[in-house]
């Protein structure tokens, strides 16, 4: 489990990404969902111990996060928002370049470790090319292959799945659940899907606070009944939108499709459906920057 307590980062051009943070994450698959500018990439490089929070605390099975740096760095594998990788060099060669940064001294014991991953992360086969000419979903699974290094404990990923196409995506997330059984898995995410697919537990931030956590299952049954929808003609979108609570808009076979959020029929014409997560993350969205 870990217990993030209080968090708080302001920047010193006064921007304050992080207020008052608390959570509580425990093992299996954890979605921390939020808009770009939310304020996950900051949350996520303080809990890897890569900057400094102003105040709070965070606990990871009773180690200080924000303190015993060296302890929590054994325990933890990262994957970052801008993982770069040496174009030249084989996928080989740089995780086992890795695994020796991460304290495998022992040449056969870190072939070991270094196989097992390639072939975990299904690169096996790939292992002599060079990761520049590897695929965004191949170097997303060599990240993943270079955070997993020494069995972490607590396994970080920052936005993994931008700009993946939908397989690499689905391969990607596929993985991510394998590890995610056995140790705390924090997946940040701008895609709804992600959390969806994969993460019994979820939170929603937005502009550095939680604007929910729990289950994404509890979240969308809180929402029924209340979520209608309507197919809308472009020229009236203005008038709906200024009209009622819309949650989102999308184009069906370029027609507008539009998610209200409303305790009755909202007009005639409006049906009401089985609410999503999406529709869960924009109402909360919504609610948030309306109190603002
Ligand atoms: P997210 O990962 O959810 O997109 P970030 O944590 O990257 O959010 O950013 C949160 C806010 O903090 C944004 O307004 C961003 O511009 C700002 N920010 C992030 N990093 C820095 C930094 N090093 N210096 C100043 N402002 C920053």
């Amino acid at each position: 489990m870990l217990q993030i307590r209080e968090l708080s980062k302001t920047y010193p051009n006064g921007v304050q990404a992080l207020k008052r943070v608390t959570l509580d994450i425990p093992k299996g698959m954890f979605g921390l969902l939020g808009p770009n500018g939310a304020g996950k990439s900051s949350l996520m490089r303080t809990l890897a111990t890569l900057q400094e929070a102003d105040s709070g605390s965070v606990l990871f099975e009773a180690v200080d996060v924000l303190k015993d740096k060296e302890q929590v760095r054994r325990m933890l594998g990262y994957l970052p928002q801008d993982f770069g990788v040496y174009p030249k060099v084989s996928a080989e060669d740089l995780l086992e370049h890795f695994a020796v940064l991460k304290g495998y001294a022992n040449r056969r014991e870190r072939r070991e470790v270094v196989d097992s991953l390639l072939r975990k992360v299904n690169l096996w086969d790939a292992r002599k090319r060079k990761l520049g000419t590897y695929s965004g979903g191949m170097r997303q699974r060599f990240g993943i292959a270079q955070a997993l290094i020494g069995n972490p404990r607590l396994v970080i990923v920052d936005e993994p799945t931008a700009g993946l196409d939908p397989e690499e995506r689905n391969r990607f997330l596929n993985l991510l659940a394998e590890i995610g059984e056995q140790v705390v898995v924090i997946l940040s995410t701008h895609i709804v899907e992600d959390v969806t697919d994969l993460c019994p537990r979820m939170a929603i931030i937005a502009k550095g606070e939680v604007l929910l956590t729990g289950e994404p299952l509890k979240a969308i049954e809180a929402l029924k009944a209340r979520v209608w929808r309507k197919v809308v003609a472009k020229d009236t979108l203005a008038r709906y939108q200024s009209e009622f609570n819309v949650l989102s808009t999308r184009l069906v076979g370029g027609r507008p499709v539009i998610h209200v959020y409303s305790e009755s029929q909202p007009e005639a014409g409006f049906e009401q459906i089985e609410p999503d997560l999406e529709d869960v993350y924009f109402q909360r969205l919504r609610a948030h920057a309306k109190a603002a």
